[in-house]
């Protein structure tokens, strides 16, 4: 899985937010491949997903976050 921040919560994406209801997230990520600094929408971040990067065409999975209590 990859390793991943938030960035903005609820997202900065007024699309996103409309279709997930204030579910979406912004976060942050480094390419597997190349680290590079990548970011993207996370519409539903209490469930896992997975993608395939443009940076370089690798794959990338988030999982949401375990044992980590919520304020
Ligand atoms: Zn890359």
């Amino acid at each position: 899985m990859t390793e991943w921040k938030v960035l903005h919560k609820p997202s900065k994406n007024m699309e996103a937010i409309i279709l997930t209801k204030w579910q979406a997230i912004d976060i942050t990520y480094q390419c597997p491949n190349c680290g590079a600094d990548r970011a993207t929408t996370w519409l539903f971040p209490d469930e896992g997903v997975e993608y395939v990067d443009e940076c370089c065409n690798r794959l990338v999975m988030f999982e949401p976050e375990e044992g980590v209590e919520e304020e």
